[in-house]
């Protein structure tokens, strides 16, 4: 299956669990990448792990994605794509590169703990090599099962005398890397019980579906080492790799083991703005400015990876908050109004202008409408406003009212009580609205008209 169209990328979450904004960071850069440059976004569910993979988190996958505006040109499930996977293990089994090892995790265990005792790497020694027909006979004989490893090639004579071998590779975000092949253990591709793990079908299904990026977590710079050997061995092209950085909670830990409270549900569920998510996923930890962008696209046109920093980056949760108010603060009434209708808010633009400031939150608005309509607890009025207010409706100016009908009111007020500030807009923000704070009077005055307010003022 080949994907035309350049470049294509792909996003390959694991169906184990909920995204969290990190994960979403993945999926973004590599969205924002096809979409800049016209070219495809693939969703691939990296579900080998049968076990732990439910296609209730892969639907809650594509629903977080749908949620941020990323629409996967196409979806594909690993756990579709077995035969690919068991021909390439087959190809490699006949060059003499995946061979099986019986031992058990303990004895792994053990060995590695001896080598860094001894002050050397953990590498498998690849003793399983030495294994001869007989030896494998009699292992499974006894019921043994081998887990495969790919032989890597990192030696000239003999595996058993492994010498430094670099792989070197661009990275678009990072600059020239280096892996030393020599340096890591034969990966294992196959678990004992049949089952692939990660490394292998990812690689039949980059070189199958024509993936000419691969962007991903900091995390995978040594797998891409041993991947490109796995590219080659199989004779596939080698896409072109970037390794973002990785985002840290403010105590420095990942952020995978918080995901619940940094869950894409659960910002979604708190009511942010999915561009609140998405411009902190995409701008934090780069040298651009952290701001809110009103939509994807605009964020594409933003994002570079080479802004991308080479370091973690510390997150800050509060900053979805404050860029979700910056976003509703600037929300054209063009965009804020379907929703509004869905609401039953929508009182029209001077309405919005006049309320968002207040908005932390798009829900925000129903209290505010209720108030305007007239559905609110009223507030008591205090002794020594109640002769004043009745002032303020004596001097209401009689309508037609223009924009100034405000400074007009007040300025009369002002010279015929001699109040001024506090003392002179507080009692009329509480009998007009109810509450000490909210929307600018100058604002709302026009919006409530002449007969409401008059019924409002005691
Ligand atoms: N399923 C892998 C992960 O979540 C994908 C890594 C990759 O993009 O290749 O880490």
């Amino acid at each position: 299956m080949t994907i035309s169209a350049s470049p294509t990328v792909r996003f390959a979450p694991s169906p184990t669990g909920r995204i969290h904004i990190g994960n979403i960071r993945t999926a973004l850069f590599n969205w924002l990448m096809a979409k800049r440059d016209g070219g495809q976004f693939v969703l691939r569910l990296d579900d080998t792990d049968q076990e732990r993979s439910t296609q209730e988190f892969a639907d809650g996958i594509v629903e977080d994605l749908h949620w941020l505006g990323i629409q996967p040109d196409v979806i594909v499930k690993q756990s579709d794509r077995f035969e690919l996977y068991d021909a390439a293990a087959a190809k490699l089994r006949n060059q003499g590169l995946l061979y099986p090892c019986y031992e058990t995790p303990d004895e792994i265990d053990r060995r590695r703990k001896r080598l860094m005792a001894r002050g050397l790497p953990p590498v498998y020694d690849r003793s399983a090599l030495k294994l001869s027909p007989e030896d494998r006979a009699r292992l499974e004989a006894e019921g043994k099962k081998p887990h495969w490893r790919f032989l890597l090639p990192n030696f000239a004579e003999t595996p058993f005398e492994t010498r430094r071998t670099e792989i070197r590779f661009q990275d678009i975000m990072r600059g020239e890397q280096t892996v030393d092949l020599a340096s890591m253990s034969d990966p294992v591709l196959i678990r004992e019980d049949g089952t692939y793990l990660y490394t292998l079908p990812s690689v039949v299904d980059d070189i199958d579906m024509g993936m000419t990026h691969v962007i991903r977590g900091g995390d995978h710079i040594t797998n891409s080492g041993a991947q490109i050997a796995l590219f080659r061995a199989l004779g596939g092209a080698e896409p072109t790799f970037g390794h973002h950085n990785l985002l840290q909670d403010a105590t420095g830990a990942g952020l995978s083991k918080r995901s619940g409270a940094l869950s894409i549900a659960s910002l979604r569920d708190h009511g942010y703005e999915p561009m609140a998510v998405a411009s902190l996923a995409t701008l934090t930890g780069t040298s651009l400015p952290v701001e809110a962008c009103g939509s994807l696209e605009d964020l594409a046109q933003l994002f570079d990876p080479n802004t991308i920093s080479k370091s973690d980056s510390k997150f800050d949760p509060a900053d979805i908050g404050v860029l979700n108010e910056k976003l509703l603060h600037q929300m054209p009434y063009g965009v804020a109004q379907p929703r509004l209708a869905q609401l039953d808010c929508d009182l029209g633009e001077a309405f919005w202008n006049a309320i968002r400031p207040n908005l932390n939150l798009f829900s925000e608005v129903a209290p505010w409408a209720a108030m305007v309509r007239g559905k609110f607890e009223a507030a008591p009025v205090a002794d020594e406003d109640l002769e004043f207010l009745q002032t303020a409706k004596k001097l209401l100016p009689a309508q037609p009212w223009a924009d100034d009908v405000w400074s007009i009111w007040t300025g009369k007020l002002k010279q015929e009580t001699g109040r001024k500030g506090r003392g002179l807009f507080m009692p009329l923000r509480l009998a007009l609205t109810g509450q000490t704070h909210g929307p600018e009077l100058a604002d709302l005055l026009p919006i409530l008209g002449w007969e409401e307010t008059i019924r409002r003022l005691p």
